[in-house]
């Protein structure tokens, strides 16, 4: 949305902190300012100064978008009131009869907004396990249009191969899109390995903080920038500036954080690896997990979330969960402070009954940044003594 890209060769927290957030010309803020104003003086009818509505764009917004678009390498980013409307807005782009894959351990809002939201409009949708290219040849058709990749997914932390996905999609005229919430810019560039178009939950790592619901699109083709742009302002789904800048204050420490949320991961997992309540841990670091080839070639880490098969099953997973005090239990993930839930009962409930339902012996962990010995501390204290 705004001009002012970086100039090429800056490194990542570089972007990160100074991509769109130029000092303020008028005052020389450092921060740019929460600008809270609807609407913009125009000097002339159809003369003013890039702004005119605030649904349309904001100068708030347009840094953030600068900014996050740095980080994705990508040359437009679109702000989102939250992930799903972000993802609406991705949808959209398809018309009816078209149809959509998406990963058979897709986000759980994912799969609602595909089968309860668009399908019943027109849009035809199937699941493919997408770490097997011939599972996503067999639920292709002639309409398949968009494929949605999620990697590593929620919650199962599976991996995709962005690149090879991509070249099968591309040979049949479709978009490929990956949902990067998991991985975030800092570990993980889809553009670069093939995709169209990236999408973010703000609300989990790139806001970082637990106190901010966002989305994010990012995309190099004009054409579907253009027609995302236009969504963004004719279905109007788009944050708040304050929401704006609490977003933009996050992604200025995002490369730290990853760094400490992989570490502290790396050590739960070593732990939970060898502790007997633990049937088996799903983490791609893990030289045995099947994606760790392909995550180590299209990531530059692994990761802060951490999932594992209680082994006494769904009894024993809920009285781990329960029995935490560092590790919160709440849904959502990607901030600072350290959370554990139940998946099956709790974010993808509303996948029960279908392909999507998971495990009810799995434990998603949200690494968080406090002390890693507390940490590992306290998931130890909760899984002794569960049987
Ligand atoms: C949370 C999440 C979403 C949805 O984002 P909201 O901001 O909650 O609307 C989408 N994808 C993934 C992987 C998520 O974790």
């Amino acid at each position: 949305m705004s001009a002012l890209l970086p100039p090429e060769g800056w490194g990542f927290e570089t972007r990160a902190i100074h991509a769109g957030q130029e000092p303020d010309p008028t005052t020389g803020a450092v921060i740019p300012p929460i600008s809270l104003s609807t609407t913009f003086a125009q000097s002339a009818v159809g003369t003013h100064q890039g702004y005119e509505y605030a649904r349309s764009g904001n100068p708030t917004r347009a840094a953030l978008e600068t900014c996050v678009a740095a980080l994705e390498c990508a040359t437009s980013g679109f702000a989102f009131a939250s992930g799903l409307a972000a993802e609406d807005a991705l949808l959209r782009l398809l018309t009816p009869g078209d149809h959509l894959v998406i990963p058979n351990d897709a986000y759980g809002g994912t799969f609602r907004l595909a089968a309860r939201v668009h399908s019943p409009v027109g849009l035809s949708w199937s699941a493919a396990d997408l770490t097997n290219i011939h599972a996503l040849a067999a639920v292709w058709r002639d309409e398949t249009r968009m494929v949605w990749i999620e990697t590593p997914t929620n919650p199962t932390l599976t991996v995709v191969d962005i690149a090879a996905v991509a070249a099968f999609a591309h040979e049949r005229a479709a978009m490929v899109v990956v949902d990067n919430t998991f991985a975030t810019p800092y570990l993980q560039q889809p553009l670069a390995l093939g995709a169209d178009i990236v999408v973010h939950s703000s609300t989990k790592y790139l806001g970082g903080h637990s106190d901010v619901v966002g989305g994010f699109v990012a995309v190099n083709d004009p054409e579907t920038a253009d027609r995302i742009g236009f969504l963004q302002n004719a279905a109007g789904a788009v944050p708040g500036p304050f929401d704006c800048y609490l977003v933009l204050r996050g992604v200025k420490t995002l490369a730290v954080r990853m760094d400490r949320h992989c570490e502290s991961a790396r050590e739960i997992v070593a732990m939970l690896e060898a502790h007997p309540a633990v049937a088996h841990v799903l983490y791609p670091g893990l030289p045995g997990h099947p994606g760790h080839g392909v995550a180590a070639r299209q990531m530059r880490d692994f990761g802060g979330m951490v999932a594992f098969l209680a082994a006494g099953g769904e009894a024993a997973a809920l009285a781990i969960v329960g029995r935490t005090r560092l590790f919160t239990l709440a849904e959502s993930l990607g901030a600072v402070e350290s959370l554990i839930e139940h998946p099956g009962r709790m974010t993808h409930a509303s996948a029960a009954g279908s392909p999507l339902e998971v495990d009810s012996a799995l434990v998603r962990l949200s690494v968080g940044l406090e002390t890693t010995a507390d940490l590992v501390a306290d998931l130890r204290a909760a899984l002794d003594g569960v049987g």
